[in-house]
């Protein structure tokens, strides 16, 4: 017997019964984007590790042991994108998508990270993205926002809170920098290894921690909201003046400051009590140098992510997935001559009413086994075509989901019953 071959640690599979939770998240995003004028960009999964190097920061968690990083057989480096926001900024310079123009873009599809793997917490995950090209904000940062807290509408969730923080720049984190730096030095003895590493490198990361044992010094640490300059503060007033007129609720949280170096400003998350540790569900903000930083001109830039599957398993816990992809109608085909018209009256049906789900029945099968697929399929209607009704012209329209019984219907009228039938049932 052949070995049976595992798919690789942390990656999943999506099976056709959950793969419904994820296409109403998707559709729902589509349509919003949409809706403010965002446009879909597509990109490689791979780039060039030095963009990862380069934009996410040599001390962040992602570039320090997170990326999935090889050599190719022609000897380049690349990477298995860890997130989109690198390769977005990269083809908006490359394609001279922001020279004299602005951008709206979205994105959608797997990322990869090499993480302990846990409940929220996958090596191939999969993120929806925006970002907002050339727009100093803080409008730009209220109205990306605005544009989460309608897809959370849209698709029904409830609970989520909104954390906000300004970063200032990098100009006016200079100087917080420092009495952070002589913070941590004074508590040396606390920290963790990553941390004293990234002492030198980049000491706000280490506000980002989230060892337990160093909670209480990260507690006690200086605020970077007592150092903003004064524009990045205006910044930070005009936004939650936006936001507070649009009733979007938020809380300042002095802490946030996120695991990429590239912010500044804005930024923010959403996070959810419903999935215990992995809490953050939509992440984002302001990268006013990356397109610079990237060898493009001087750029502001806003934009946010969500992970998919911490999302869903929302939608399921708060039991938010309707059951699309099951067929409207099964169409049970019971002897020779029903067989022999039932994938052409299959065909009528489609073309009657675009977009009814029809499934016929393949293979044969007793009646018996033939309304068994056909409750198993989940349709709300069995169409029964046997020799007698085939040879009448007509066929028998049957209710799964309630006790009202079957009708015979002439073939003609079929589709035009059907379709009234569906919708009363659906009001
Ligand atoms: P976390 O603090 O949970 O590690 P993060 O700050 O690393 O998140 P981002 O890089 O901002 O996350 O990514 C945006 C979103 O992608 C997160 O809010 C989260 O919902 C999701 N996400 C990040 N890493 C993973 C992962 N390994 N598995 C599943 N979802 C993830
Ligand atoms: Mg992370």
């Amino acid at each position: 017997m052949s070995e049976i071959i595992q798919a690789v640690r942390g990656m999943n599979d999506v099976l056709p019964d959950d793969a419904a939770a994820w296409q109403q998240l998707e559709r729902a995003a589509r349509e919003i984007f949409a809706g403010y004028g965002y446009r879909e960009i597509r990109l490689p999964l791979l780039e060039r590790t030095e963009l990862f190097k380069r934009s996410i920061g040599e001390f962040t968690d992602i570039v320090e042991k997170e990326m999935y990083t090889f050599e190719d057989r022609g000897g380049d480096s690349l990477t298995l994108r860890p997130e989109a926001t690198a390769g977005i900024v990269r083809a908006s310079i490359s394609n001279g998508l922001l020279h004299h123009q602005r951008q709206k873009l979205w994105c959608m599809g797997p990322m990869f990270r090499y993480e302990r793997p846990q409940k929220g917490r996958y090596r191939q995950f999969h993120q929806i993205d925006v970002e907002a090209l050339g727009f100093p904000g803080p409008d730009a940062d209220a109205e990306i926002i605005l544009l989460t807290a309608r897809l959370w509408k849209r698709l029904g969730i409830r609970g989520l809170s909104l954390n906000l923080n300004s970063l200032g720049t990098p100009d006016s984190r200079r100087e917080y920098r420092a009495l952070l730096v002589a913070y941590f030095r004074q508590h040396l003895d606390v920290l963790d290894e990553d941390s004293r590493r990234r002492l030198d490198g980049n000491p706000l990361r280490i506000l980002d921690s989230k060892n337990p044992a160093m909670a209480e010094v990260v507690q006690g640490a200086p605020l970077l909201t007592d150092h903003l300059d004064a524009e990045s503060a205006t910044h930070f007033a005009r936004l939650r003046a936006h936001l507070d007129a649009a009733q979007i609720a938020h809380v300042v949280n002095p802490r946030l400051v996120r695991g990429l170096d590239y912010y500044s400003r804005t930024v923010f998350e959403w996070v959810t009590t419903d999935l215990g540790s992995q809490d953050a569900v939509c992440s984002g903000g302001r990268y006013d140098g990356l397109v610079a930083q990237l060898g493009g001109d001087a750029v502001p830039a806003i934009g946010w992510a969500l992970g998919e599957e911490r999302i869903v398993e929302i939608m399921r816990q708060q039991g938010l997935v309707t059951d699309e992809g099951r067929p409207d109608v099964y169409l049970v085909l019971a002897g020779d001559a029903a067989e022999a018209i039932g994938l052409g009256l299959a065909e009528k049906l489609r073309d009657a009413g675009p977009g009814l789900k029809v499934e016929a029945n393949c293979g044969g099968g007793s009646f018996k086994s033939q309304m068994k697929r056909a409750d198993r399929s989940g349709a709300r209607y069995a169409v029964i075509l046997g020799d007698n009704e085939a040879a009448r012209g007509t066929a028998a329209l049957k209710s799964l989901r309630d006790a009202s019984g079957q009708r015979e219907v002439a073939l003609a009228e079929l589709a035009v019953e059907l379709t009234r039938a569906l919708r009363t049932a659906a009001t």
